[in-house]
């Protein structure tokens, strides 16, 4: 599809990964964004700095679970694209309270994908041709790797919680939507990703929050789960790449070459807040504590994503070390973005240990 002078709506834009995207597309492209979000407890306007008074970019805010709302929209704003980033996103708040994994990551999607087709069918013979819907998705679709291997697109799904089971139906629907009604789709699969914006419950803020406390830094079982770390702004890159380039039908797989284990990240965060924001008391790495593991924790995430570097030309422009060196210091320069989540009434606190059986069946018709 050509970017510029086009319409594409984000879904889950004020979210952490789709404000990266918003911010990307308002500030590199020349493309009109409209943001499409419920405004959950993980959204934040102020993740999007400029963007109010864009005459490029325009918010709604809609759940993507309501088809007549929906439909309204792609009647007001004629979109090119969908960039589907809504989602519920957080593992262990899905252990404690799956039904809304299950309602915005599937129905929703399926709503979304029943909207889009309905646009779709009503375009001209050329704007059909170049419309695109592109699903975001996540590695942990996949489930768990041994000591060695990697996730690449032909890797069976096997995903192991419930955010990742959501998140693989979602992904079968989209495909499905695809093969059936022939709905022009891609959908990629990326892994962790970290950054600026980051809502403070995610394991990168939420370390280098308590770090600046001064406050105890729990690492889950024995700190050796492995996940393989993207920074955000090189991800919204990559999908902007697949949305423009990317061949209709197809997967990619999106990761940075950066596996860590979680005690690593969690002491080289330690280091840079030794560097940055040196404490009277000694090393941060004191603080460190290690914790009851999550309920079926994977081990180990890794991303082949060779397909997009080379079919795409994409690179990351990030390592490990520069990434999260400029995360650090983002969170020192810009406390009042996650002080002002945290006066909201956030409170950093365990969640994702509840025992299955109390769980409730009945929460979907809530
Ligand atoms: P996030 O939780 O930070 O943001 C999600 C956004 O979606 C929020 O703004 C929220 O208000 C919105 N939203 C939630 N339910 C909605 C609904 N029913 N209707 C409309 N909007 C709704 O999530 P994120 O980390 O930005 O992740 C975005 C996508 O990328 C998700 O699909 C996630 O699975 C995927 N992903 C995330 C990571 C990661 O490391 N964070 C890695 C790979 C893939």
């Amino acid at each position: 599809m050509r970017f510029k002078g086009s319409t594409i709506f984000v879904t889950g834009g004020a979210g952490f990964i789709g404000s990266a995207v918003v911010r990307h597309l308002l500030g590199d492209t020349g493309v009109r964004v409209v943001n499409v979000d419920k405004l959950t407890y993980a959204a934040n306007l102020d993740s999007l700095p400029g963007a109010d008074g864009n005459p490029n970019y325009a918010f709604e805010k809609q759940c993507i679970c309501e088809a007549p709302g929906l439909r309204a929209l792609f009647e007001k704003y004629q979109p090119d694209a969908v960039m589907n980033l809504a989602a519920e996103s957080h593992v262990d708040r899905s252990i404690d309270g799956p039904g809304e994994f299950i309602r915005t990551n599937i129905v929703g999607t399926f709503t979304l994908l029943q909207e889009t087709l309905r646009h779709w069918r009503a375009l001209s013979p050329e704007k059909r041709a170049s419309f695109r819907l592109l699903h975001i998705s996540t590695d942990e679709v996949f489930g768990s790797l041994g000591d060695e291997g990697l996730f690449t697109e032909t890797t069976a799904y096997a995903p192991n919680s419930p955010y990742s089971a959501s998140k693989a139906s979602s992904d079968h629907l989209v495909r499905a939507w695809r093969e059936t009604y022939e709905l022009p789709t891609m959908v990629t699969n990326c892994s962790n990703n970290y950054g600026p914006y980051h809502f403070p419950e995610k394991l990168i803020p939420h370390m280098i929050i308590k770090g600046l406390a001064g406050e105890p830094l729990p690492v889950y079982g024995d700190g050796k789960n492995i996940r393989d770390w993207l920074y955000v702004e090189d991800h919204a890159k990559a999908l902007t790449m697949v949305l423009e380039r990317g061949t209709i039908g197809e997967t990619y797989n999106v990761g940075g070459r950066n596996e860590r284990t979680n005690l690593h990240v969690v002491e080289t965060i330690c280091d840079l807040l030794d560097e940055f924001a040196p404490k009277a008391g000694g090393p941060h790495r004191r603080l460190i504590s290690f914790v009851a593991d999550r309920p079926g924790h994977d081990r180990r995430y890794a991303i082949d994503a060779s397909k997009l570097e080379r079919e795409l030309g994409w690179r990351a422009d990030e390592t490990f070390e520069s990434g999260i060196g400029k995360t650090v210091r983002w969170y020192i320069e810009q406390k009042p973005w996650w002080q002002a989540i945290l006066a909201r009434g956030y409170t950093p606190k365990r969640v994702g240990l509840e025992d299955s059986r109390t769980q409730r069946t009945d929460e979907l018709v809530k």
